[in-house]
């Protein structure tokens, strides 16, 4: 099991390194003590407080070490951890904890005094010592603030709730130090991990994924890129709440390597970034196109300047023609890989190695072949939608598929599927499905995505709704209209990716309100704040165009494509 492994790491070569960020770094034995003397924590103060067994703990933070400790801490204690980037604004954090339901954040960052009025218990500002040993700093007594390996406790001044109705925070008493039991460890079909994603309904959908769902995801990667055992340093680019990073954090701690993290100021500083890139050692890199395309913009980014890459992963989003090309021909010695697959599948279902050949075969690039204990159908939407309702979300056989070369919407089973989104069981019932086949229940995914098979290669083919990818982040137009209908003054709102050259550039929101708008600077300007309250910057759009009125289709909905040709 994982856990198991990653722990072997601990006794095989306790001083690797696990965890590079910065300055920080983080043994596998320091992640082996201290993970253990949180889970043992953990454990005592759910039996304390009645928490059911895979209640989720929210892991709040960017990049640090700490943040890896709090992961495996949970799931030794059998809870399942939500990752939510610090940059997320308090709003939608606190939003995320509301419909979670979680009954604990975890933090090496001090949390923002907006979220602690949701009840939920905080334990903040975890810092990890040279010992390995969790504190809080600040305190008067430093002895009483250290969490020894054996026995995790959280001083009273870290650990406080606030109570809806603006009371004063009240401290929760320390565990008592006798009461440790020992913890049980997520087993193959509990949740492991929760990553919240944009949501069309303007509430964010949060996947669950499973032991048994990850774990069908790594027994196929780490064959398939056959890392070297504690030899490799990993790439990690994605936020922790991006998807993205299960696959560069989970491969590394499983195959005893090194995940060497960028945050998000160094990636704002390309020339702080490629200073660290020269000292990185990084074998595996794994990203966004998006992040490669930029990384690409300087011609110093090559083999030279990263001379140990084996192989560029890459997942999420359109991997271009161009953006391949130029990877093969600048790192000779790399494979470059094209995986495709969403959040709620474990990261990805199908990949294919872009070789010279295939460059010179296809444009745009197919995302190549499904993993083996996995299927990609390609399906006819109308039939299958049809099918399910009538079977109640359930179909009696295996959806038919399309021909070879027909465009349909593309289907993902397998037991890398997720058991849905947690805490909602509408949006959960309308985008998962089941059949049985010899006796075994396969769960089904309806990605959204358009698709086909040519030459026995998967192709991905654009949405069939209004989910887009921009610089790699996934978001639902949807979101950010339901979002912009609730502000003052706006009536109608519909946004739009606009593209060029075959690429989303920004986001146009196109708006009708209540009363005129006089001066539209100072209205873009309340727009922006009010959407910073609850969305994501990357959610933001870059242009807002006021109109008189919405433009209409003749069955009564927003006139998208009219307002394509109203773009300004
Ligand atoms: P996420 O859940 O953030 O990983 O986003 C999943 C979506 O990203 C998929 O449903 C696709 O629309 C898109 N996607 C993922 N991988 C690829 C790829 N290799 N090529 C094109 N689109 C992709």
């Amino acid at each position: 099991m994982l856990i198991e492994k990653i722990n072997a790491w601990a006794e095989l070569c306790p001083e690797r390194i696990a965890h590079r960020h910065r300055e920080q770094t983080l043994t596998y034995a320091q992640l082996k003590t201290s993970s253990d003397s949180m889970a043992a924590w953990l454990y005592d103060e759910g039996e304390r407080g009645e928490i059911r067994r895979g209640t989720p703990i929210v892991v709040y933070g960017h990049k640090e070490s700490e943040m890896l400790i709090c992961f495996i801490g949970c799931v030794k204690a059998g809870f399942p951890y939500i990752p939510v980037d610090s940059a997320t604004p308090p709003e939608r954090v606190r939003q995320i904890i509301e419909v979670s339901g979680a009954w604990l954040v975890l933090s090496p960052q001090r949390v923002p005094q907006d979220l602690v009025q949701t009840g939920t218990m905080i334990v903040d500002s975890l810092v990890m010592d040279q010992e390995g040993n969790l504190r809080c700093p600040g305190a008067d007594n430093l002895s009483e603030l250290s969490f020894p390996s054996t026995e995790l406790q959280v001083p009273e001044r870290n650990l406080r709730t606030v109570p809806a109705c603006n009371q004063e925070p009240s401290p929760i008493a320390s565990p008592e130090r006798n009461s440790r039991t020992v913890p049980s460890c997520i087993q193959e079909d509990e949740v492991y991990y929760i990553i919240y994603t944009s949501g069309s309904t303007g509430v964010p959908k949060g996947v669950q994924i499973t032991l048994r769902a990850l774990e069908s995801f790594l027994n196929w990667v780490n064959p398939a890129f056959q890392p070297e055992a504690s030899n490799e340093v990993f790439l990690n680019q994605a936020p922790f709440s991006f998807d993205l990073s299960v696959m560069d954090l989970y491969m590394s701690l499983s195959t005893g390597g090194t995940l060497w993290s960028v945050d998000k100021d160094q990636i704002a500083n390309p020339k702080e970034l490629f200073a660290s890139f020269y000292s990185s050692e990084i074998s595996y890199w794994v990203s966004t196109p998006s992040f490669a395309e930029v990384c690409l913009m300087d011609p110093s980014f090559r083999d030279t300047l990263l001379p140990r890459v084996k192989r560029f992963l890459f997942c999420g989003e359109i991997l271009t023609h161009d953006c391949a090309a130029k990877l093969i021909q600048r790192f000779p010695g790399a494979k470059v890989e094209n995986l495709y697959g969403p959040t709620e599948a474990t990261v990805a279902v199908t990949t294919l190695t872009i070789t010279p050949e295939i460059l010179s075969a296809f444009n745009p690039l197919p995302v190549g072949e499904v993993k083996p204990d996995a299927l990609v159908l390609i399906c006819d939407t109308e039939e299958l939608t049809a099918g399910i309702v009538a079977g109640g979300g359930s179909l009696p056989f295996r959806p038919e598929v399309l021909p070879e070369g027909k465009q349909g919407e593309m289907i993902i089973a397998g037991p890398n599927v997720s058991v849905g989104y947690l805490n909602n069981p509408e949006q959960t019932e309308k985008a998962f499905f089941s059949w049985q086949e010899s006796g075994v229940t396969w769960l089904a995914y309806r990605t959204g995505d358009a698709g086909t098979v040519k030459q026995g290669l998967l192709f991905y083919q654009g949405r069939l709704d209004f989910q887009v990818k921009l610089h790699g982040y996934r978001i639902e137009l949807g979101e950010i209209e339901e979002n912009l209908r609730q502000l003052q003054v706006v009536e109608n709102a519909v946004v739009l990716p606009i593209e060029r050259r075959g690429k989303i550039e920004y986001l146009q929101a196109f708006i009708t309100t209540s009363k005129p708008v006089e001066d539209e600077f100072t209205a873009v300007l309340a727009l922006r704040e009010g959407l910073r309250q609850h969305l994501p910057e990357y959610m933001i759009p870059r242009r807002f165009k006021f109109l008189d009125k919405m433009p209409m289709t003749p069955n009564g909905k927003a006139d998208r494509r009219a307002l394509l040709g109203a773009q300004s």
